[in-house]
């Protein structure tokens, strides 16, 4: 594998492209390696970039069930921000909002990340205090943020129904500026290679079936190719975080989830911004490519199947137009939904285990793309030392137990509501 360059673009035109050597190894698995991570998506393979380059841990293999990005990495409807009122998430999400500003450089990947601003609207003026709260503990926390008027949001997103009479009439709001978009699969893909460029097996089509554990350590694992030796085992598996963590006989307090999202027929540059509704669980943003992509809140009934129910489609799509009217005369043109892992806090667990050698990130709910760099950051930091680092300590799972839950001020998804 080589590095991108102008000059390999420009070697490559002369032979119409069609030499380009494979991105990503096809590898078959050792049977021992140093540190193995469950699960190819964002966070399983930063986890396993970060491990390599920061501390030179290169014996070591991501296990993906299916292909990379395959998960909810390029299912996420792309929203990346730091605009969280606690401090334990507001600084994680800041972490990697900075990894995220120079990431396509650091990975020799365009990871498209398009810091566009997002804009939480405000419907009351009880609202609007609300988040000039949350803009100060960012300012606090030195994280940008702006109160909004009406006529300021206006100017920014002129397609936005900001008439006193409009279903739910918009009273100001809160804008990140750096907040924005990233391509998703690009991320998987760019740091897959950037991970394999450095020693890292990559195993697609492999999928961990038992961690086979001796004395309250890790010993090794078993897939369906085969028994790895390994004394240390990272999970994220989002979605599957319950039934792999059972694998190792520890219970988490998750709740699985499916989250659904849609796009429209692309049209002309309409939306700059990301914009969020101040009443209803609903976000939106238009692609690159000049769809506009939106979702709203979790289906009702706890699953692991991604076939998903009508009404919280129509609840975001009913949402949507309440914010812009005109957008009714758009086609929808596709939808689809991943299994979220929903934590009884509405925060992410990033822990070591009573189990030596066996770690977890999980419990990210609807919102883990944003945090991915971090997150492999954090996780390989904890990996390589079998310390808790310092912005992973408050997410510990034996907060549960202790009773110092991180909830978001009311804020967090809240899974239990939907029972
Ligand atoms: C519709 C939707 C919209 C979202 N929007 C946003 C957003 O705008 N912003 C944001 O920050 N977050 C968002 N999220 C959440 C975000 O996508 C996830 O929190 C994040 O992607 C999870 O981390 P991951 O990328 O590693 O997960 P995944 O990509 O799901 O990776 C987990 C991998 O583990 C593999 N796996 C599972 N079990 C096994 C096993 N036994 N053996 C081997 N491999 C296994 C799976 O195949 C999968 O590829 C959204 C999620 C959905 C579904």
């Amino acid at each position: 594998m080589k590095n991108y360059s102008i000059w390999s673009l420009f070697r490559n035109a002369f032979s119409g492209h069609c030499n380009w050597p494979q991105a990503l190894p096809d590898v078959a698995p050792q049977d021992q390696y140093d540190a193995v991570i469950v699960g190819g998506g964002g966070h399983g393979l930063a986890a396993a970039y970060y491990l390599a380059k920061n501390h030179g841990v290169t014996n070591i293999a991501v296990l993906e069930k299916s292909w990379l990005g395959g998960g909810n990495v390029a299912r996420n409807t792309t929203i990346v921000r730091s605009n969280y009122f606690h401090e334990a998430r507001g600084r994680l999400t800041e972490q990697a909002l900075k990894l995220w500003e120079n990431l396509s450089r650091e990975l020799n990947f365009n990871v498209m990340f398009s810091p566009r601003g997002i804009i939480n609207l405000a419907h009351s003026t009880a609202q609007l205090d609300d988040y000039a709260r949350l803009g100060n503990a960012m300012t606090v926390r030195g994280v940008n943020a702006e109160l909004l008027t009406v006529g300021q949001i206006k100017q920014l997103v002129p397609c936005l129904d900001t008439r006193p009479e409009a279903r739910f009439p918009i009273t100001g709001g809160l804008m990140q500026r750096r907040a924005g978009t990233a391509r998703h699969d690009a991320v998987a893909w760019g740091y897959g290679r950037a991970a394999a460029l450095r020693g890292v097996d990559i195993v697609q089509n492999c999928e961990v079936t038992g961690i086979v554990r001796q004395g309250g350590k890790v010993i090794g694992i078993d897939t369906t190719r085969g028994r790895i030796r390994t004394p240390k085992v990272g999970i994220c598996v989002a979605g599957a975080s319950s039934r792999v963590s059972e694998m190792a006989e520890i219970r988490l307090p998750l709740e699985n989830h499916l989250l659904q999202a849609c796009v429209t027929e692309p049209v002309k540059p309409i939306l700059n911004t990301i914009v969020t509704h101040g009443l209803f669980n609903f976000y939106i943003s238009q692609t690159d490519k000049g769809e506009l992509v939106m979702g709203g809140d979790i289906d009702g009934y706890n699953r692991y199947s991604t076939f998903g129910e009508l009404p919280p489609l129509e609840a975001a799509i009913r949402a949507c137009l309440s914010l812009f009217p005109s957008f009714s005369r758009l086609r929808l043109m596709r939808t689809w939904g991943g299994v979220v892992d929903m934590s009884m806090d509405g925060s992410p667990i990033l822990s070591k285990t009573s189990l030596d050698g066996f770690y977890i990130n999980a419990g990210w709910c609807y919102g883990g793309f944003k945090a991915t760099p971090a997150v492999g950051q954090v996780l390989a930091q904890m990996m390589a030392t079998d310390e808790t680092p310092e912005l992973a300590a408050p997410f510990v799972l034996d907060r549960f137990h202790s009773g110092h839950i991180i909830a978001e001020e009311g804020k967090g998804p809240k899974p239990w509501l939907y029972h």
